[in-house]
């Protein structure tokens, strides 16, 4: 077990040893303090009051959430890919029934990230897995727990094995990303984190600078990523919540999406 303090709001696990008033992630505009003031809690509480969840979404992906719901309750996705499995975001909690279940299925290759609120314990994954953690280098700042996993990748796309590929998307965050699997289905399935989030109706993707605080991004800005989405061939869209799965007519609803920021 780690000795970290945990930003209760984020997730984000940091170093015990560094004095933090206020979380550096949930400070930012993006996020938020809540109410009652800054909170931290540790992994030994958590482990005593949750427990992490799979559930398998498709064939070769797998989606990981603490139960009950912890800080933002992003989930992770385990995406099984025949040179290597990628993880998908993180989630603040590595349980001993997760790092079986992971080991079972034939362990990480690599962990990405789509942006800097799911990184949690980051390092704690990766060293379990023996492998490095990709984050988009414009994302870089808001590192606060940088261990030697940690490798920085700039640019607008960076190759992985099977013809995967993280695509830098911006928007959320300079570094917001997305990660794109060929063979998961016919066009290609879209992991995105919340660089795109997907609406309870399944009927409207959103793009904004802060989800929780309702901040829109500049015009230019969803017309950069309309453009950049266009030229991306694919035909599902795991956004970072369980059930905002999309899985029929995708681009549709992405480009009609685009629309009604735009007009
Ligand atoms: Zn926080
Ligand atoms: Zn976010």
């Amino acid at each position: 077990m780690t000795q970290s303090k945990i930003c209760v709001t984020c997730g984000t696990h940091y170093p015990a040893s560094v004095h933090y008033d206020l979380c550096p992630i949930c400070a930012d505009d993006r996020q938020y303090i809540p109410e009652g003031g800054q909170r931290w809690t540790t992994e030994a509480e958590l482990l005593s009051r949750y427990s992490v969840r799979t559930h398998r979404l498709r064939e070769n992906v797998y989606e990981l959430e603490i139960t009950p719901a912890f800080a933002i309750a992003q989930r992770a996705f385990l995406i099984l890919s025949p040179q290597g499995n990628i993880l998908w975001d993180c989630i603040p909690l590595l349980t001993e029934p997760m790092v079986e279940f992971i080991k079972a299925h034939g362990g990480l290759r690599a962990i990405a990230f789509s942006h800097p609120h799911y990184y949690s314990n980051m390092n704690d994954w990766a060293e379990t897995f023996d492998c490095p953690i990709y984050i988009h280098r414009s994302d870089e700042q808001w590192i606060f727990n940088k261990g030697g996993r940690v490798e920085l990748w700039k640019g607008e796309e960076k190759a992985l094995w099977d013809d995967m590929r993280l695509v830098n998307v911006g928007g959320h965050f300079p570094g917001s990303s997305i990660l794109h699997v060929p063979h998961l289905s016919p066009e290609g399935t879209v992991f995105c984190g919340d660089t795109l989030v997907i609406a309870p109706n399944k009927q409207h993707i959103a793009v904004m600078y802060s989800y929780p605080n309702r901040m829109p991004l500049p015009r230019y800005e969803v017309e950069r990523i309309r453009k950049q989405m266009d030229g991306i061939p694919f035909d599902a869209l795991y956004s970072f919540m369980r059930d905002l799965n999309l899985t029929g007519d995708v681009k549709g609803i992405f480009t009609r999406s685009m629309d009604r920021y735009l007009q």
